[in-house]
């Protein structure tokens, strides 16, 4: 049994588990929330816990798997929203603190790869894996490996546009991006601005109670990620579909809907392949992936 770390770094929690190789089961892990949100201080956190299971586990093997919500550049981290951070090397601080190798890896990559390893997708050598939590992101398995791109950010799904010109404005600068509807964060503003109270899981509720507005909302919203999901279907010709992330788990009409649009709109030869299922490893598929990936 070869035991590997996995870190998982969020907007205001660090996640850190020894994973078995093999398996993909976690053995061991630990878990920090910070409030300073600064280079030093979150480097201090994650190596702290690291430090602590290496203590508990010390044959664990060498490099350590770092699933981070951002946009990556070796170690470097280009663009995080969650954590306001822009152009910081988080990579060679954190290894020259535990005395390791830390590979970063997009949390979004490391998802997939859990799933791929240990999860919905075992056994298929191409995925497309998709989670709208807080925004909207995929990744891709192409013939057992994660489609990185020319820049390494391909993927990045909840920024392909729904609307021709113009529309709402996205975190990332640009208008018209699906996340600027369908991400969690945005899809709860843009209810707000409609009156609607709650956040984006609050929606489909009042979708079924009747509500005309969160109707107009949910159709055009949900519309669009169904529509988008089957157009990559048709592009990619995945064998699983794999769905997840806080917002589809708690929205059974979603996945539905979802479901209904592949169907009905990829290319009949890769809407017949492909199987729909949701993640199983739940909050841990990017913890797991990024230790697998190390
Ligand atoms: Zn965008």
């Amino acid at each position: 049994m070869t035991l590997c770390l996995g870190v998982d770094i969020g907007g205001s929690t660090a996640r850190v588990a020894v994973v078995e190789r093999e398996t993909g089961r976690i053995v061991d892990s630990a878990k920090q929330s910070w409030t300073d949100r600064g280079l030093d201080a979150v480097v201090r956190g994650a190596a702290s816990l690291i430090d602590g299971l290496v203590k508990v586990h010390p044959q664990v093997s060498g490099t350590v798997g770092v699933g981070f919500a951002a946009m990556l550049r070796g170690p470097v981290v280009v663009n995080a929203p969650n954590l306001g951070w822009r152009e910081l090397d988080f990579g060679t601080p954190l290894s020259a603190a535990i005395g390791r190798p830390v590979r970063l890896v997009n949390d979004l990559s490391a998802a997939a790869w859990g799933e791929y390893a240990a999860g919905a997708a075992k056994g298929a050598t191409d995925s497309l894996t998709v989670f709208v939590g807080t925004g909207v992101g995929s990744a891709i398995i192409s013939n057992r490996a994660l489609v990185a791109g020319a820049s390494q950010v391909a993927g990045e799904f909840g920024h392909v546009k729904v609307s021709l010109e113009g529309g709402r404005r996205c975190g990332c600068g640009q208008h018209g991006c699906l996340e600027a509807y369908m991400g969690g964060a945005k899809l709860a503003e843009w209810m707000q601005e409609e009156g609607l109270a709650g956040g984006a899981v609050d929606l489909e509720p009042l979708v079924t109670s009747g509500d005309a507005t969160a109707k107009r909302l949910y159709d055009f919203a949900v519309g669009h990620l169904a529509l988008a999901i089957a157009n990559q279907v048709t592009v990619l010709n995945p064998g699983v579909l794999v769905l997840g992330g806080g917002v589809l788990r708690r929205c059974p009409g979603m996945v539905e809907r979802i479901r209904a649009t592949v169907a009905q709109r990829a290319t009949v030869a890769s809407g017949a392949a492909v199987r729909v299922v949701l993640a199983t490893l739940g909050d841990d598929s990017g913890l797991v992936g990024a230790a697998l990936l190390s």
